[in-house]
Formats: structure tokens, C-alpha cells, sequence
């Protein structure tokens, strides 16, 4: 469209999620920005002369942020065996799967299937089993978690990885009763067996596979317009090496990287980045540096996060961290002192209170607009809820989790499940709460996890938390400005106000009058980012 054409957008409701007036009309964007937003008569009156695109009773929100996503990895896992849980009923669904895409893959190649919870199956998912799909192939399987990967033998045959290895720090082989090694590697252990395209230490799963240029970039290109058409206009890859920087910015150069991109640095990468004199936020409204990564424990899905309780079915998870307090502690205060804005994995309320204690010391010792993150920020107790609000810490939550995964932890965590993502209680503290994905350990699609954090129901249905339930505003806020919030672009993002940019998602449907079981069946209408049509269910709506 010309540079400062103007649409008057009408005939639905519009969620602005500004404060003081939440719903409007109508609003009238101008190139790339917003320059009305209110009563249609007002606009009318306002904009004689604008061109009009009625969207015939469906809702108008801002564009969708995902705060905390896996932009790459989603990427790749669009292009590899889905194994996840009910299309892979059982063990033997996937062996088949495997055994069939061995049939077509020359031998020696790698072959990768993601998303799989081995919590979902009563069998154990073993090297034995991923040598009946192929013994001539290395075969690996991620888990949903993103924190461990299922090989089999001719994977480990590869990375001469033999029965005796030590498990490495931050991670573990697994072995049977006969002390031989299933496969299955956790964590860090991860490290030994994927090609990775570099060593990120005990900084975090590896999941930084090698990949071409052109790969990576084909990848990036099919995740963004999978998020654009999922109404996303906004991402932050939540743990970026100089593998994923490059795929980004090549991506953005070639014109394919499809939605407003942020990186979130691992924090193995601290020195180099102090050494250049480099922090974020950094770069531009399409392409920027935010957050530095950090890990502190291990997976809820998984079982490795660290809790004050032990947990599990018969008490046997006491959960993993990535490093001592101390060690945490310096890391964290060294970055914040450096200028970062810090956003550490955290799920279990042992390691939140040492991620607490680092993140406090830090903001004593140089005050300032921090906004330090909790990634996930599973289960902070009412103690650490008062301490998260009193440091003005945002929480990442991932509601999808509840539904996906509630089952497995309302029988390892008993009571407690119902008391993980207390996001009622952390509004009532006053804390930013945001919505995110995690893809593609969960689905990228926001009306997803809209619906997982209105219902608070486990895929069987079962209630879980449900006093921690959010209204669809709340939810909309926490997908919208909240994360922009998040983000530091609440400025120009997250919100449909006169001077911000004209990224637009209309919902296919009225979200206001559906039941919560019905969102997922909206799709997208129409995405705009800066104004301009990124995806059209009427292809005829182009301007
Ligand atoms: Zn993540």
C-alpha cells in the first residue's frame, strides 16, 4: 500500500489493551502506524477520506507476542518426524515412522524426530528400539522438553561415545540395571551426542544442531510464516548462539525473516559480548539483541527441576541445577553490571529461590529499570511470589504445559501441580505476567495458549489450578503489551494506540462470545505488520 494510505478498520470488536480504554470500534492505521483508534462515528469524522476494510463481526487485537519461542527449532522441527504425543500413540508407531523414513534416507544420514514425551508412553523409548527403525542410519529423537534426545546405537557408534563414559557436568547418560547405556541422554549429556555446531560448556541443552546457511535460513523462512499465519508478529528466541544470529541475519537480508525477530544470547557467550562492549537491547524494530540467557535447573517435563520436596510418583525426582548458587550468583550480578537485562530458566522453587537471591544482589548493588525475567517460573511459592513482585521481576509463563503435560504432573506433583503458574496470585502481587510458547516444546500458536491459560485443564480434561484461571483479557495482555513489556517495545508494540506500529491480528471469529474449547477453532483472518498484509485468509484482501 502507498506510504500513507489510510484504512479505517471496522466491524468488529477491537481489544487495544491500553489501560484506560481496553475495547474500541475501530481504528485507522496510516503506513506503518496507528493514527486512530475509538468510536467509528469519531474515526469517520476524522478520516473522510480513508478506505475501509470491514471485518464483518471478527476481533481485532494487536499483534501476538511470543516473548519466549525457539524460532530456529521451530523451524527445523516443521521439517522433521513428529513424534509427538497422540499422532505417536505408542513406541512402536514411532519405530515404524522411523524404520519408513530410513527406507527413502541415504545411509549415514542423520534422522531426527521431535517432540516426544516419553512421560505419555507405560514402555521406555530405548536404543533397542531405534535399532529396529535403523541400524545404518544414526537415529535421534528429541524430547518435547528440548532437554534430552533418545539415540541409538549407531548414533553413539558415531560420536564414540562407549559404555564406560563419564556423565559430563550438567548432564547424564542414562543406563539400565546392567549399567548399559539406553540411549537416552539428558541435559548437557546432549552435547556428546548431537552434531552442535559449537560448545556451549554447562550453559544449557544443547539443541544447536549443524545445519548449512541455507538450511538455517530455510527454516527461519518456514517458522515465520507458520507464525505469521498463527497471528505471531513478534517473537524472542529465548537462547541464541552465533548459530542462530547468523541464521537471522541472513534470513533478514534475504528478505525471509517473516516476523519482528529479538535474540536472547546464552550466557556462554557473556565475555565475548563484554569484550566488544555489546548489551542489549540492541539493533532495530525487526532485528534486535534483548535479554542474556541464564539456566538454573533442569525441566518440569523432563522431571530434572529442582524442588525443595522431592517429587515423582514414589518421591524419586529431586531435580538438577546447571550451577552452585554461588557460581549463579556471580554470573548473574556480572551481567547486570555489564547493562543486561537478564531472563534465567527457572522452574522449581529450590533453584527460584537461588535465582531470586543472584537477581536481588545484582539490582542492590546498581539499581535501575532491570526487568529481569523468569523464564517458565514454574512454581514460586506465596514467599517467592511476594519476592518476585518486591524485585519487580517479570514472569514468562508457559500455560500450554498445563494442558499438555498436567496430567504427568498432577501424579508426580500431587498438590503442588495445582499451585504451578500461580499467575492470579502474581497479578494480585503486581507483577508483569507474560504469556509465551516455548516452541516447539509446546505449539506456537497464541490462541493456544490463550485457551490453556483460560481453562487450566490437562488434555484429559482434569482441572488443574484452576483458581489461577485468567480471563481472556488478562490472557490477551499477557500475549500482547505485557510482552512487549517484556521485550522493552512497549513503546511502539503490544498495544493499538495512536503512534504505534500498525501491527494488526484479526481473529477469524468473535473471541469474545466463544467458549474456551472452541478458540483453537478460530484461525486468523489477517495479519498486518507495519501495515502491510503479512497473511490473508481472503486472499482478495490486499492493499
Ligand atoms: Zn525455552
Amino acid at each position: 500500500m502507498g506510504s500513507d494510505a489510510l484504512i479505517l478498520i471496522r466491524g468488529g470488536r477491537v481489544f487495544t489493551a491500553a489501560r484506560d480504554a481496553p475495547w474500541a470500534e475501530a481504528l485507522v492505521i496510516s503506513g506503518s502506524q496507528i493514527s486512530g483508534v475509538g468510536r467509528l462515528d469519531e474515526l469517520l469524522e476524522r478520516f473522510p477520506g480513508a478506505s475501509t476494510i470491514d471485518v464483518g463481526g471478527r476481533t481485532v487485537l494487536p499483534g501476538l507476542i511470543d516473548a519466549h519461542n525457539h524460532f530456529l527449532a521451530t523451524g527445523e522441527s516443521l521439517s522433521s518426524v513428529d513424534a509427538r504425543y497422540p499422532g505417536t500413540a505408542t513406541v512402536e508407531d514411532l519405530v515404524r515412522t522411523l524404520a519408513e523414513v530410513a527406507s527413502r534416507t541415504p545411509a549415514g544420514e542423520w534422522i531426527t524426530a521431535s517432540g516426544f514425551d516419553d512421560a505419555k508412553y507405560d514402555e521406555l523409548l530405548t536404543r533397542w528400539d531405534l535399532n529396529r527403525a535403523s541400524d545404518a542410519h544414526p537415529i535421534r529423537v528429541h524430547h518435547v522438553s528440548g532437554h534430552h534426545v533418545f539415540v541409538n546405537s549407531a548414533a553413539l557408534e558415531l560420536r564414540a561415545i562407549a559404555e564406560d563414559a563419564p556423565d559430563p557436568q550438567g548432564g547424564r547418560l542414562v543406563r539400565d540395571a546392567n549399567g548399559r547405556l539406553t540411549g537416552q541422554c539428558l541435559d548437557a549429556a546432549m552435547n556428546l551426542i548431537l552434531p552442535v555446531a559449537l560448545d556451549i560448556g554447562a550453559h544449557g541443552p544443547n539443541f544447536h544442531t549443524q545445519t548449512t546457511i541455507e538450511e538455517s535460513v530455510a527454516g527461519v523462512e518456514r517458522a515465520g510464516r507458520a507464525f505469521l499465519e498463527a497471528g505471531l508478529t513478534t517473537v524472542c528466541d529465548a537462547q541464541v548462539t552465533r548459530r542462530e544470529l547468523k541464521a537471522y541475519r541472513e534470513a533478514r537480508r534475504q528478505g525471509k525473516l517473516g516476523v519482528r525477530t529479538v535474540c536472547m544470547p546464552l550466557s556462554h557467550q557473556r565475555d565475548d559480548y563484554r569484550s566488544l562492549g555489546l548489551a542489549g537491547p540492541f539493533g532495530d524494530d525487526h532485528l534486535s539483541i534483548g535479554a542474556m540467557k541464564f539456566y538454573a535447573d533442569g525441566s518440569l517435563i523432563g522431571g530434572t527441576a529442582a524442588f525443595e520436596e522431592p517429587y515423582g510418583e514414589h518421591g524419586e525426582l529431586e531435580g538438577s541445577m546447571y550451577w552452585s548458587p554461588a557460581e549463579l550468583q556471580d554470573m548473574i550480578v556480572a551481567a547486570h553490571t555489564d547493562g543486561w537485562q537478564v531472563g534465567v530458566h527457572v522452574q522449581g522453587d529450590r533453584a527460584m529461590a537461588a535465582v531470586l537471591d543472584a537477581l536481588e544482589a545484582a539490582v542492590a548493588a546498581a539499581p535501575r529499570d532491570h526487568r529481569h525475567r523468569l523464564e517458565h517460573a514454574g512454581y514460586p511459592t506465596p514467599a517467592l511470589v511476594e519476592r518476585i513482585a518486591r524485585l519487580g521481576a517479570i514472569t514468562i509463563n508457559q500455560t500450554n504445559y498445563l494442558h499438555d503435560s498436567g496430567d504427568e504432573f498432577l501424579a508426580r506433583l500431587g498438590d503442588r501441580a495445582h499451585k504451578l503458574q500461580p499467575l492470579r496470585d502474581e497479578l494480585n502481587a503486581g507483577i508483569t505476567v507474560v504469556l509465551s510458547s516455548d516452541s516447539d516444546v509446546t505449539s506456537y500458536r497464541p490462541l493456544d495458549t490463550i485457551r490453556s491459560a483460560i481453562e487450566r485443564r490437562t488434555r484429559t480434561g482434569a482441572p488443574i489450578g484452576t483458581s489461577q484461571a485468567l480471563t481472556l483479557e488478562e490472557a490477551l495482555r499477557a500475549h500482547t503489551i505485557s510482552a512487549a513489556y517484556a521485550l522493552r517495545m512497549e513503546d511502539r508494540l503490544g498495544s493499538i494506540e495512536v503512534g504505534k506500529l500498525a501491527d494488526i491480528v484479526v481473529i477469524d471469529g468473535d473471541l469474545t462470545h466463544v467458549a474456551a474449547e472452541e478458540i483453537l477453532s478460530l484461525g486468523i483472518w489477517l495479519t498486518l505488520l507495519d501495515g502491510e498484509v503479512m497473511h490473508a485468509r481472503d486472499p482478495s484482501l490486499s492493499f
